[in-house]
């Protein structure tokens, strides 16, 4: 049986993005407190409109620290944590840059290259200072910004499995726009239970290079099709490369991981795009449960390893291969 069969589905569209509930009861008022916690995290998180916590501590750069809720602490530590992992991309500092290219808002440009070069300095995670005592940031320098966006959906996502689970529900579906938590598996399943589209680079968001079946994880996946602009022929995406300031050039067109925790995933894409498939493939054998995807520009697909789900290729233009 699919595993649809017998779920309600309940649609918002919340950060941008169309946010999916699928529970195997109805409840109507679950899934509008489901949204509701949504939307509160994103006003902790959020770069964009004050007030919000993070807002708050950007604000205050160069001048003071500003103490912040357990939870937003906890997971600014673990971005600063991910941040200094050598060789990842993933850096929770680059907030000036991604301000200053406006990849995926209004007013996109290239930003003259003496304006990186500027603007590089600040993105030093080593400059942003935690104290646990107060459970506050500080960010040394005026201008310095934290940009928690490759994270918050998947700790969002975390957050609303919480919830779900205390409120007694252990079959569920949450897709936050790329970002896939499932909880336990869907009642008519078999084998590896809820699956989950991977979706082929540039093409509409319902075609697919294969599926991903799991139970029980989390499925995030960034791609350099996602938010970009065009121009005199070049492809500048949001994904931002810490040393050079540049959207990163590389062969991958996206990757996909598979976590039990949906914020790993999400510090996982971007630390693995910057590792490229050898370098992150190795790293991964030192984690039992994460696990890659890789999509390359010259159209292959390759698995880090297949302990946590199953993979199938359905589009005929792409090949499986090993690193
Ligand atoms: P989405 O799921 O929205 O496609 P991602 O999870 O791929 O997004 O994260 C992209 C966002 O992360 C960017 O829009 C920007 O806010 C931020 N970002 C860009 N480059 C980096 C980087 N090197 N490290 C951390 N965050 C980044
Ligand atoms: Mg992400």
């Amino acid at each position: 049986m699919p595993e649809d069969a017998g779920s309600y589905r309940y649609s918002a569209v919340m950060m941008g993005s169309p946010i999916l509930l699928k529970l195997f009861q109805p409840d109507e008022t679950l899934a509008r407190r489901v949204f509701q916690l949504i939307k509160q995290l994103e006003n902790l998180l959020t770069v964009n409109r004050s007030p919000s916590q993070v807002m708050a501590i950007n604000q205050a750069a160069g001048r003071h620290a500003v103490s912040v809720s357990l939870p937003v602490y906890q997971l600014i530590k673990l971005a600063r944590e991910a941040s200094l992992i050598p060789g990842g991309c993933f850096n929770f500092a680059i907030g000036p840059l991604v301000k200053r290219w406006k990849i995926g808002f209004q007013g996109h440009s290239v930003p003259p290259a003496d304006d990186i070069a500027r603007l590089l300095p600040l993105i030093n995670p080593r400059d942003i200072e935690l104290d646990d005592a107060t459970q506050s940031v500080f960010l040394r320098h005026v201008g310095m910004e934290i940009d928690l966006g490759a994270i918050a959906k998947g700790w969002i996502a975390d957050r609303v499995q919480d919830y779900l689970r205390q409120q007694g529900v252990d079959q569920a579906l949450i897709n936050l726009g790329g970002n896939v938590q499932t909880l336990g598996s869907p009642p008519h399943a078999h084998r590896w239970n809820w699956r989950v589209g991977l979706q082929k680079p540039f093409a509409s968001r319902e075609t697919l290079i294969g599926t991903i079946d799991v139970a029980a994880m989390s499925v995030v996946t960034s791609g350099v099709y996602e938010r970009f602009f065009l121009l005199n022929g070049h492809h500048y995406h949001h994904i931002l490369d810490p040393a050079t300031g540049y959207p990163l050039d590389n062969e991958l067109l996206s990757v996909t991981v598979v976590s039990r925790r949906s914020v790993d995933g999400d510090i996982f894409t971007t630390l693995l795009y910057g590792m490229g498939i050898g370098r992150g493939c190795q790293m991964l054998q030192g984690y039992t449960d994460i696990e890659a995807v890789f999509v390359t520009r010259d159209l292959r697909v390759i698995c880090s390893s297949r302990r946590l789900f199953d993979f199938t290729l359905t589009d005929k233009q792409y090949r499986m291969a090993s690193d």
